[in-house]
């Protein structure tokens, strides 16, 4: 028999977790802004937890923490993010990153387990600074210029807090090409469908990509008092039509998991006793399957073209933002359902996330999965957000069975 236990302790990872929740408490959530006093106190904590875990640990030049192990075979690499949206919830990150630690502290020690869990905890994944900023880094994807252009919603530099913070001047930690089988993440799931179906585990397939388009409208600015109502151009009524349109027509070409929002509408001139002339409205699509968007852009373009040709107002389409899904694993996924069936009674499902992670900019690099666990009522970006003490201890689990089995190949 070995002295090493070879699942997760539940407690341990229910304890590390409140111990970083006390870190810039907020209600029963958290404040952790990137590069903020508990921001970075939560990463110096993880650093001293690190060489339990037999890893040797160091904050990059960008704010990344990666703790790297010299047992020798393969090394897996697993984590997610410390920072928080503003007076947000304690797990969105820190449950990644402390299941990575747990999976760490279980195998590398032990020499009847095959290889080692490396750990990283990426900065900036909520985007106070810019987007993926961390993970970007790791892959090679963030150049110095990114670096100065990019600044907070307050102003401030990201060059200036990485002084702030003395963090200035570091090297940024690249990926070794071939170092690692592969990437591992959990993450709480921010949705309902777990909770609902009374399941313990969803076993990511892909994270979705996001299409964004600007759609503007042009008819012709009048006084609103002495312009008949037959003679009108109004855009911003031709805007109001278009998105009951979108609700009326899309639902019959989406895939499954689709989902679309108008995320901003602006009328121009935008007062009272004017017509608007312009209006233009921000929209955004999720899927993980180009060709569904490829049939709904179709479809709003032809919209468009619909509105335009009744001459009152003219419609214009633009693509801003072209989304890129990732896959993850299927090997990953395999491993994760297996574990489940060892660990949550087999209550897992298969699933899309719908909200970005740092998994799928591993997954340009490398073969990567995630795991999902329950929700309370599907909150998250918000304080109350929560999970039951006893889904976090199964998802802990099955995280570190998954590592073991992925490992092990
Ligand atoms: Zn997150």
């Amino acid at each position: 028999m070995s002295d090493h236990p070879s699942h997760a302790d539940g407690a341990r990872v229910l304890a590390d977790l409140n111990a970083l929740r006390s870190i810039g408490a907020y209600k029963t959530g958290v404040h952790k802004p990137t590069y903020s006093e508990p921001h970075m106190r939560s990463l110096e904590w993880l650093v001293q937890r690190l060489p339990e875990a037999n890893l040797t640990a160091a904050i990059d030049g960008i704010g990344n923490v990666l703790g790297t192990s010299t047992k020798p075979g393969p090394k897996l690499l697993a984590g997610s993010h410390l920072e928080s949206q503003n007076h947000a919830g304690w797990l969105d990150g820190p449950l990644g990153v402390v299941y990575a630690l747990e999976a760490a502290r279980v195998i590398n020690p032990d020499p009847n387990a095959t290889g080692a869990v490396e750990v990283a905890a990426w900065c900036d994944e909520e985007g106070h600074f810019g987007s993926f900023l961390g993970s970007r880094s790791y892959v090679g994807a963030v150049t110095e210029a990114d670096i100065d252009a990019a600044r907070d919603s307050g102003g401030r530099t990201m060059r200036q807090a990485l002084r702030d913070v003395g963090l200035a001047g570091r090297a940024r930690a690249k990926a070794e090409g071939g170092r690692h089988i592969g990437y591992l993440e959990a993450h709480i799931e921010q949705g309902r469908t777990l909770e609902r179906d009374g399941l313990g585990i969803g076993v990511v397939t892909s994270i979705v990509g996001i299409w964004q388009y600007r759609i503007s409208f042009s008819g012709e600015q009048n006084h609103a008092g002495t312009t008949r109502m037959a003679d009108r151009r109004d855009a911003g009524l031709a805007l109001a039509r278009f998105c009951i349109a979108i609700d009326d027509r899309l639902p019959a070409l989406c895939g499954p998991r689709t989902v679309w929002t108008t995320g901003r509408i602006t009328l121009d001139p935008g007062a009272p006793s004017i017509i608007p002339g312009r209006a233009e409205m921000l929209f955004q699509m999720r899927d993980d399957d180009p060709a569904v968007i490829a049939r709904l852009e179709d479809q709003l373009r032809s919209m468009a073209a619909e509105v335009t040709a009744q001459g009152r107002c003219s419609v214009a389409v633009e693509r801003i933002r072209t989304g890129a899904p990732a896959m993850m694993d299927a090997r990953f996924q395999q491993a994760i359902e297996d574990a489940s069936l060892a660990f949550a009674g087999g209550r897992s499902v298969r699933m899309p996330s719908g909200a970005g992670h740092d998994a799928q900019v591993l997954a340009t690099i490398m073969p990567a999965g995630m795991l999902f666990v329950p929700s309370i009522g599907g909150i998250s970006h918000h304080w109350s957000e929560n999970t039951d003490d006893a889904d976090i201890v199964t998802g802990a689990k099955v995280f570190v069975e998954a590592c073991r089995r992925l490992l092990a190949g």
